[in-house]
């Protein structure tokens, strides 16, 4: 036969130490007609053998001397990167910490297999259609932000007025009306659009976040203000803040005095508190920082609930009225047990203290529709709309009040 009319084979590797599981798993694929290569023993990382790169790799996450996690962090560093099955005999947590990893990294994950797993659910994984997978330029990865900016061009960006507010609105879950905006900070740097997580860590380690903050509050103060003027109701309005340089930032002045000239209810404002750095007891500034902004009406939210420092004792320390449950709960709870029971509990801790629950990064009507049934207040996400530029924004909302009201 000629090789230019033959149909290529994928190809699948299966990395696991236990050989019956190796076997197995390439037994399956075989009758699946994928061509298929075996490694159980792996010593160190180089001696992984990715050439022909596997269109699927089976791997399993326990393995005496390179475990998975290290092989996850390899594949996101390349161009090119296989469909992962991700395998362990380990909880379902170790699998679901896993695939957020390689969801950071941009690694596909066709699916989990829990062991002992049978034959049909291995043969399913299999038969599924690849995901397209898009190469290298991930998150960080091409255009003006591969380069670290200087702090003299953040500088001149903001005089020059390049960080602009974009928004994106959110909904209320229970009358499918227009709820409110959240300011999402976009750069349009001279060399194309720059998104806020390719900058924001240069900019807060440059101390280069209280202009930025303050032009973001600005410019979004007077979208309030046309808003009204265009006859669109009031919507609750966030503003992004880093908890751990509130306490340098005279914030409840600042919105004092910006108050004046533009005069709205501070009750419309919610500041969400994002937290790179843990906010802790030793950061007095920045609690009485946010307790002040309380008493003077403003509305402040826990962003990405569930994450990192975003914790239980907060709500103890600090008059929250929100709780915003973070992106990568809502984007895996209907295939993920565990971040369904977060999702689950931020909305039943919400409902026990009062305030209001909102889910961020809904992108199917079936989450949207989960999430109502379980009594979610608002949601936020590409279903709805994705953060829009200014002048985009007052178009989309226009148009959905219109439609929301007939
Ligand atoms: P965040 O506050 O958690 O904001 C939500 C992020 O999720 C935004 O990314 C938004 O565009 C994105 N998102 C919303 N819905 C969906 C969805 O359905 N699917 C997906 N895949 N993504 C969705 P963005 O705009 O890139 O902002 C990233 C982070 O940068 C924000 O995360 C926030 O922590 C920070 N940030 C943005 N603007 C500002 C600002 O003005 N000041 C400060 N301090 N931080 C900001
Ligand atoms: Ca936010
Ligand atoms: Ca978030």
């Amino acid at each position: 036969m000629n090789n230019i009319s033959t149909p290529l084979k994928k190809h699948l590797l299966v990395i696991d130490d236990e050989q019956d599981i190796c076997e197995l798993v390439s037994d399956v694929a075989d009758m699946l007609g994928f061509s298929t290569e075996q490694c159980s023993v792996l010593n160190e990382l180089d001696d992984l053998k990715l050439n022909p790169l596997p269109d699927v790799l089976a791997l399993d996450l326990s393995m005496p001397d390179v475990d998975g996690i290290e092989i996850i962090n390899h594949l996101g560093s390349l161009a090119v990167k296989p469909q992962l099955i991700l395998m362990t005999g380990f909880e379902r947590s170790v699998l679901d910490g896993a695939h957020k990893l390689a969801d950071r990294l941009n690694v596909p994950v066709l699916g989990q297999l829990n062991k002992p797993f049978s034959i049909q659910m291995l043969k399913d994984l299999l038969e599924l259609p690849l995901i397209q997978t898009k190469p290298a330029a991930s998150k960080s990865g091409a255009k003006p932000s591969a380069q670290k900016f200087a702090p003299e061009d953040i500088a001149k960006g903001i005089q020059n007025g390049e960080f602009v507010a974009y928004y994106q609105p959110q909904i209320d879950l229970k009358t499918g009306e227009l709820h409110g905006v959240e300011a999402l900070v976009r750069w349009h740097h001279p060399n194309g659009l720059v998104m806020p997580d390719d900058f924001l860590p240069e900019i807060e380690s440059n101390q280069q976040i209280l202009p930025l903050t303050e032009s973001v509050i600005e410019q979004t103060m007077r979208q309030m203000i046309y808003w009204q003027a265009s006859g669109l109701p009031p919507m609750q309005t966030s503003i992004n803040l880093s908890a751990a340089y509130l306490g340098e930032l005279d914030l409840p002045g600042l919105m004092l005095r910006l108050l004046k000239d533009h005069p709205i209810p501070a009750e419309l404002i919610t500041f969400e508190i994002t937290e790179r750095i843990g906010l802790n007891d030793n950061n007095q500034a920045v609690l009485d920082t946010l307790t002040r902004l309380r008493l003077k009406g403003f509305y402040l939210s826990i962003d990405d609930f569930g994450t990192g420092y975003s914790s239980l004792s907060q709500l103890n320390q600090l008059p929250f009225n929100e709780i915003k449950i973070d992106k990568s709960f809502v984007f895996h709870m209907l295939s993920s047990p565990i971040s369904k029971a977060i999702v689950e509990s931020s909305i039943s801790l919400a409902r026990q203290l009062n305030v209001r629950c909102i889910a961020e990064g809904i992108e199917t009507e079936e989450i949207r529709d989960a999430l109502q049934m379980m009594g979610c207040d608002i949601g936020q996400g590409y279903l709805y709309s994705k953060a829009l530029p200014p002048e985009d924004f007052i178009k989309w909302a226009a148009a959905y009040v219109n439609e929301t009201r007939v």
